[in-house]
């Protein structure tokens, strides 16, 4: 696993968490590019490639892992490339991807590197092990389409590496990997999403971070900021960041880079990953309705409402995302009362079932008794604005110049470079 505040000289390996223990999957099924070049570690014993099966199914059944094709039966299996090529990968059918959100399915998808199968808490686990800089050749296209042009695709590789590096967050060190395969962390999708200029923009950066002061760089991104970026503390909680401050995310004439002027709406389909709602986000409307508000704030808050009397909007980031925001209801005695929401992610998923495109709204009560909310942006807006990034790299921006812009205070590096073969 990564070590947080290590800086690498030379390529780490990464552990990426495919299946997770709440997910409660049963069952997958499993296939291989060629089934000769793998390896199955089971407890000390380590058996050759399998001969007389391509395709593996895996089912938990009374807290084991059942693979029928194997006769195996035992509660954790490491299946692993005998070569480190990228011809050879394992397919896995039984994904989750969108976690949470109104997107979410279950895909199948290509890994190259290790799979790793446990049981935790009586619930089915699949961590890929891999060398860092094949995961980001994943990655950027596993956020956004092929399509988009290298500068940008450079910019978001570079990101992606020292988000991942910095180490920060660690939301799942506690099950023995360093980040999972969805937006939770950054969306990765198997090397199905390579394409030649995913490969290329992992090549060409092969190594380089931006950092300050001496570290790698926290760098967060979101989809769009809505025009001007979002400070680090009105989202999480936590000291200022130096880099991850509020800019202004406009080119020379004020126009800004992530505006449907610069990257036109009906065009994000090309450049926009697949699982994405394709919808408006710069600027949005959105009705909330008397009977979501109600149900959220039983399932979430435990409160029993008859109706939601006002939204009040008490304090406002610079980005215009709400810091907090005040509920006002009556409960089931008709007694007035009123709770405030103070996070950002807690403001979307109170707002809206399937997740509300961003905290940055005003609200005006509508003649039904609901609520129109006026947005712009996706995603919590601070760091890299993606649409922006892109909208930048349209106007013929060069990648360190896009990174500057979001980043302020930071300088691109190269901590380590490839091995020449021998
Ligand atoms: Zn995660
Ligand atoms: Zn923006």
């Amino acid at each position: 696993m990564l070590i947080p505040g290590f800086i690498p000289n030379k390529e780490p390996m990464i552990r990426v968490g495919l299946i997770l223990p709440e997910d409660g999957i049963k069952s997958i099924q499993i296939s291989f590019s060629d089934s000769q070049s793998y390896e199955i570690e089971t407890g000390d014993r380590l058996q050759p490639s399998f001969e007389n099966t391509n395709l593996l199914n895996v089912n938990l059944v009374d807290g084991k892992l059942i693979i029928p094709e194997m006769e195996f039966r035992d509660t954790s299996i490491k299946i692993i490339s005998s070569f480190s090529n990228q011809y050879s990968f394992i397919t896995v059918d039984g994904i989750p991807a969108g976690r949470g959100f109104h997107w979410e399915k279950i895909i199948s998808a290509s890994y190259w590197g290790i799979l790793e199968l446990t049981i935790i808490n009586g619930q089915m686990m699949a961590v890929n092990e891999l060398p860092l800089e094949q995961y980001l050749k994943c990655v950027a296209t596993s956020e956004m389409s092929a399509q988009c042009p290298p500068e940008f695709l450079k910019a978001q590789t570079i990101v992606a590496r020292s988000w991942l590096l910095a180490n920060i967050e660690q939301k799942h060190r506690h099950l023995g990997y360093d980040i999972c395969n969805d937006d939770c962390c950054q969306r990765y999708q198997g090397m199905g999403n390579c394409s030649k200029s995913s490969i290329k923009s992992a090549d060409d950066t092969f190594g380089q971070v931006i950092m300050h002061n001496g570290k790698i760089c926290d760098a967060r991104y979101s989809k769009s900021c809505g025009g001007t970026t979002e400070i680090f503390e009105h989202v999480w909680e936590g000291d200022p960041v130096p880099y991850l401050i509020s800019i202004k995310d406009v080119n020379d004439s004020g126009v800004p880079f992530c505006s449907p002027e610069i990257v036109p709406e009906d065009t994000l389909k090309t450049y926009i990953g697949d699982v994405d709602e394709k919808g408006h986000y710069y600027r949005w409307t959105y009705e909330a309705t008397q009977g979501d508000l109600i149900q959220s704030l039983k399932e979430k808050y435990n409160i029993n409402a008859q109706s939601v009397q006002n939204l009040a909007i008490n304090n406002i980031g610079e980005s215009g995302r709400i810091v907090d925001l005040e509920i006002e209801y009556l409960d089931d005695n008709s007694q007035a009362g009123k709770i405030i929401i103070h996070s950002e992610y807690d403001i979307r998923d109170m707002m809206s079932p399937s997740f509300l495109f961003s905290s940055a709204f005003t609200v005006q009560k509508n003649d039904k008794g609901n609520f129109n909310l006026y947005g712009k942006g996706w995603g919590h807006g601070v760091g890299l604005c993606q649409i922006g990034a892109l909208g930048m790299a349209f106007s013929k921006r060069a990648t360190e110049e896009i990174l500057k812009h979001y980043y302020p205070n930071t300088e691109l590096r190269i901590i380590y470079s490839k091995i020449a073969p021998l």
